[in-house]
């Protein structure tokens, strides 16, 4: 490269030259076959008019490098053919490398604006220096207006007006944007370069909800298992503070305690089965069921559950199978009716049914019971909710059975649907895809 230059440079100064060799030349001929005046007077015209060609190009060049652009290159000839034809081989080569730069750049912000956390680059006085559409839509940034502006006029917060000016950013911030205040970030700022930082934002509002589902879970539990605890805590110290306590009054006492645990029981295994029924190491084990088969036995649990206080029904309307996991299947349909039966009053009507709804195969427990406020609907499903907290313990209700429907219903694509109207009964229908229709 140096070679080519110096090269280039070498042919310069002889192209050059050459005009001056032959005016030079020219000049001492005449002074020779005329006299000295009229060689110098022809050698100041020939430097004038080349000075004033070089002038002239000169001029051009300057024009030209006030707008430099490639296809406005002056063209001329002689030496300053070479200087233009120079100055556009650069501009080509700058072009070039802006175009190489600017794709670089577009792939840089095509993987910034893919990133699944906002990204904004602040300056030391906490401007807006760049920012991805993550960062844009967390902070309710305008791309066009905020450019440049302090962050910290546009984001109000005190906690994060706070966490700018701290020196620590070990920590994350944790806060709501004042705009979408269903949203929970989580924001932290790393330092950089010269006084530069980058903050990043990661929308955490699905984990926050986790966790609080985790923690209401873990405080339903412990208040579930708390109050047969106390009861069977305080039976025991009873018994042991009256060591000849009468027969009967044991016997009473020793019933109660047996309830209390067998409350606590069932909790346990609902509480196994829906952790069970979550893990993924649980895949379901499909099988076809002979729904006459399993709705009989389901039918025949009711009528000892019921103990024949309730006009109790079973219409098979379909002969279709099911193919699905036998066992899930019959805990749900167990749940269902068992529930018909807990929340009917004695006397009142259940009807199991099995039929079809275009194709879709419907398991469906309609009775005549108390009904559900339409607002506790939506609700039913979520765990340990109640709509009536005494009727659900007295009738040995864990809060958890509409839960395990669900998730059974959800492992074999089908929909719960509840239908119920207050103080008139309800039914709660389970509808398969027609896929798991077996003929
Ligand atoms: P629980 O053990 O309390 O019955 P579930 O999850 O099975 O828990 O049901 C949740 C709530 O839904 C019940 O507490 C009850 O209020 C309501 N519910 C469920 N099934 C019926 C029904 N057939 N009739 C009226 N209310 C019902």
């Amino acid at each position: 490269m140096i070679g080519y230059k110096e090269n280039c440079l070498q042919g310069f100064w002889i192209r050059l030259s050459i005009p001056l060799v032959l005016v030079t030349l020219s000049t001492l001929l005449l002074w020779v076959v005329f006299s000295a005046t009229p060689a110098l007077l022809f050698m100041l015209l020939v430097l004038l008019i080349v000075m004033a060609h070089h002038a002239r190009q000169l001029y051009r060049l300057g024009r030209w490098l006030l707008d430099a652009r490639i296809e406005t290159i002056p063209e001329a000839g002689g030496i300053w053919d070479e200087v233009f034809s120079q100055l556009y081989k650069m501009v080509k080569r700058h072009n070039q490398t802006k175009l190489e730069l600017a794709t670089e750049l577009q792939h840089i912000e095509q993987a910034t604006a893919a990133l699944p956390e906002g990204v904004a680059i602040l300056n030391e006085a906490n401007r807006i220096e760049w920012c991805n559409p993550l960062a844009q839509q967390h902070f309710d940034l305008d791309p066009e207006h905020d450019f440049m502006q302090d962050i910290t006029y546009l984001v109000r917060q005190p906690e994060f007006v706070e966490y700018l000016h701290e020196s620590n950013f070990s920590e994350p911030l944790v806060m709501r944007p004042a705009r979408h205040d269903d949203m929970v970030l989580s924001i932290k700022l790393i330092p950089y370069g010269v006084n530069k930082r980058l903050l990043i934002s990661r929308d955490i509002t699905q984990l926050e909800r986790i966790e609080a589902m985790r923690r209401d879970f873990v405080a339903n539990v412990s208040h579930e298992l708390r109050t047969p605890l106390t009861v069977v805590n305080g039976f025991v110290e009873n018994l042991q503070d009256m060591p000849d306590l009468n027969r009967d009054d044991a016997r009473r006492a020793l019933q109660l305690m047996a309830e209390q645990t067998r409350r606590m029981e069932n909790l346990v295994a609902d509480l196994l089965t829906l952790s069970h029924l979550e893990s993924d190491q649980s895949p379901l084990l499909e099988e076809t069921v002979d729904m006459g088969v399993l709705l009989d036995e389901v039918y025949r649990e009711g009528q000892l559950l019921g103990g024949g206080l309730y006009s109790l029904r079973l219409e098979v309307a379909s002969g279709a199978k099911l193919l699905g996991n036998r066992e899930e299947l019959r805990s749900a349909f167990g749940n269902l009716l068992s529930n018909a039966i807990r929340y009917t009053p004695k006397g009142g009507s259940i009807l199991l049914r099995w039929a079809e709804r275009g194709g879709q195969p419907v398991f469906s427990v309609q009775d005549s019971g108390i009904g559900i406020a339409a607002q506790h609907i939506p609700r039913l499903t979520e765990r340990f909710y109640r709509v009536d907290r005494s009727r659900s313990r007295e009738t040995g209700g864990t809060g958890l059975g509409l839960a395990i429907v669900k998730h059974i219903a959800m492992r074999h694509q089908a929909k719960l649907e509840v239908m119920s109207e207050e103080g008139r009964g309800s039914t709660f229908a389970l509808v398969f895809p027609v896929k798991r229709s077996v003929r």
